[in-house]
């Protein structure tokens, strides 16, 4: 049987709405289908094997913490991290870990460096904090489906002309609260602003990843229905 190897960015320091539960996700789903799974971390001056994960996750954090990640992330992982998504690696980055996966983080004046895996820009901007629940629609292959979460950020987020959205915004701010779409997704690269944690609240994205991070297609799990069920109400509630 495969054994996905999933490898921690900073977990100390990216961990604001207890986002490391979306690894006790990808445990459990693949334990409970008799998968292999391996966890490492990798935080400030480690460095970072392009072969030896085949997901990298990095959760949310708080400006002053990405300060120092920012830094690290771009002298210690970066060329790893480029290696490792050329050869189909999933890397997951939600929040403040999504806001570091482009080009840069500018903030009070500040431009923290980003490691350029996909063409974005963010900029704190004035105006309120972007708060509350989201939801958006979003194709991983198989169609569109909901993914839903809690928003809370200062920062704006811009795509680059071609970068492709991880979805269209049903309900909340998303991205910057201007265009309508929220996250990033080129190739098995996926950024994105909702917390809930993620996983736990969209388990049909955990198994989406598990999937591509191995490149293997795996059998429904029982819980997997009731999922629907729930997203589908979700938009109704929603309006869509
Ligand atoms: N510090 C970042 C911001 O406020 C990210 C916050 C987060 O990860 N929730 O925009």
């Amino acid at each position: 049987m495969p054994t996905l190897r999933v490898c921690s960015l900073y977990p100390e320091l990216m961990n604001i709405y207890a986002d490391r539960g979306n690894i006790a996700v990808l445990r459990a789903r693949c334990e409970w289908r008799g998968l292999g799974f391996e966890h490492s971390a990798a935080s400030l001056r480690e460095p970072l094997d392009a072969n030896a994960h085949d997901l990298f996750y990095m959760g949310g954090g708080q400006d002053r913490d990405q300060i120092a990640v920012a830094h690290d992330m771009a002298e210690t992982k970066r060329v790893a991290l480029h290696e490792a998504a050329d050869r189909g690696a999933v890397v997951l980055a939600v929040c403040g870990g999504y806001q570091l996966l482009g080009h840069s983080y500018e903030m009070g004046g500040e431009e923290l460096p980003g490691v350029g895996l996909v063409d974005l820009r963010t900029v704190r901007e004035p105006g309120p904090r972007l708060i509350g629940n989201c939801a958006i629609e979003a194709d991983l292959g198989g169609g569109p489906r909901v993914i839903a979460g809690f928003e809370n950020h200062g920062g704006r987020t811009y795509l680059g002309d071609g970068e492709r959205p991880l979805g269209r915004v049903l309900s909340g701010h998303g991205n910057n609260d201007r265009d309508g779409f929220e996250g990033v997704h080129r190739d098995n690269v996926i950024g994105t602003y909702l917390h809930g944690p993620l996983l736990p609240k969209n388990i049909w994205l955990a198994d989406r990843l598990i999937e591509l991070a191995l490149g293997i297609e795996l059998e429904p799990l029982p819980d997997d229905d009731l999922e629907r069920g729930a997203h589908a109400s979700a938009r109704r509630a929603a309006g869509v």
